[in-house]
Parts: structure tokens; sequence; C-alpha cells
């Protein structure tokens, strides 16, 4: 699990370290690999992990909505669990509305598209998330909201490993290594 662009992971993982076993269960500093389907209180799928390119994830980093990371504490490599999350502990309930925005506001050249986050500057200096939902000529539609704020999710979600987090990706509040963060 060491990778190249990570100096310093070596000694990390030495210090850290106890090998992973296939009894370990997923607390606190474990990262953890999942496969999972998505689903709305229809039944149908909204999102899925591409066969062969699992989720990677830090447990306890909220790197996951907060309702899926809750209940998968304690679960086992191999195991497999249905986990139903309300709003408040996915995406949140659905709060104000989505408006226009002159195009011109977003930097020229900047590729939009729907379904992108942007960030827009509020007067404290503080980010607020927004989501595009429209793109014409001249306007840019953006929602306050999530895309699936005010879902209840269902998800199906399989370990598929599990093992010790390196004191760096405890740092960093995230995994690396293959199908993580890549930034160093
Ligand atoms: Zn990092």
């Amino acid at each position: 699990f060491l990778s190249e662009h990570c100096p310093g992971s070596a000694e990390a993982e030495l210090w850290h370290g106890r090998p992973s076993t296939m009894s370990d269960k997923i607390t606190a500093n474990k990262v953890v690999t999942l496969a999972y389907t998505l689903r709305d209180d229809d039944g149908e799928i909204i999102d899925k992990s591409a066969d062969g390119s699992p989720l990677l994830y830090l447990h306890g980093a909220m790197n996951i909505v907060p309702g899926l990371e809750e209940q998968l504490e304690g679960i086992g490599q191999g195991e497999t669990i249905k986990a139903t999350v309300p709003p408040e502990k996915g995406y949140g309930p659905r709060v104000g509305e989505a408006q226009e925005v002159p195009r011109h506001l977003f930097p020229a050249g900047a590729e939009l598209a729907a379904g992108m986050q942007v960030l827009a500057h509020d007067d404290q200096g503080g980010q607020i998330p927004f989501f595009i939902t429209g793109i014409s000529e001249e306007t840019v539609t953006v929602d306050p909201n999530h895309p699936l704020a005010g879902e209840t999710l269902h998800f199906e979600v399989t370990v598929e490993s599990l093992r010790d987090a390196t004191a760096e990706e405890i740092e960093h509040g995230h995994p690396h290594g293959p199908g993580g963060h890549h930034h160093h």
C-alpha cells in the first residue's frame, strides 16, 4: 500500500502499523474499499460503483455521508449491508430555491455543465457551494441544494477490503494509493 508519491508514508506505516487481518471490523481510521449501489425510494438506481473500481474512503473522516458512515461502523470485510439514510444524515433537506444568474459571472472559458458543483464567495470570505442545474447562452441556473438533497438514500454496500490508515492519511483526512487521492 505504500505509494511513491507520498514520502514518509513508509515510516508512518511502520510506526502505526499492525497488519490488517480478515477479522478486522470498520472503525475510525480504517481505509475501507466499498462496492455500492444507491437507489431512491422507488428502487431506481441513482449511483453505483463501477465494476473493478470500488470507492475508497477513510472511516471517521466524513468522506462519505454521515448516515452511511454510522451504519458501516463495526462491519467486517466481505460483509454486505443495506443502509437506509434519511436526508438529515445524507445530503440534507432541501433549502432555498434555484436561481438564474448571468453567464458572465463565471470565468470566461470555464467549462460549465449541469451537475457541476461551483463555489460562490460570501461577504464573510466563506464559500457557498452551488450546483449547476441548467445552462443557456446568457444564464446559468444554480441551485443551493445538492442534487440528492431531500432524498432518502437506499444503499447496498459490500466491504471489499479494509486496512489501517497510515498516520499521513489520518492527518490528511483521506486515503492515498490506488483509488485514493493523488495530490502529492
Ligand atoms: Zn493526502
